[in-house]
């Protein structure tokens, strides 16, 4: 799963159980390059990145 926002692919899975989420449908993902936060939901049948927090920096 590439960063939908720099495309980079250190994205790495977070636990965000603790923050109210739930995890149920698709993992919460953070981006190592950029630090944005997402994960996909399914809205009629199709993959929606819905964006929890934006990124921390502009990608080069
Ligand atoms: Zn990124």
């Amino acid at each position: 799963m590439k960063c939908p926002n720099c495309g980079g692919r250190k994205a790495v899975e977070i636990d965000i159980h603790s923050e109210g989420f739930t995890a149920v449908d698709s993992p919460v993902k953070e981006c190592g390059a950029c630090g944005l936060v997402w994960r996909i939901k399914m809205v009629d049948d199709q993959s929606v990145v819905d964006i929890i927090k934006p990124a921390n920096k502009t990608p080069k």
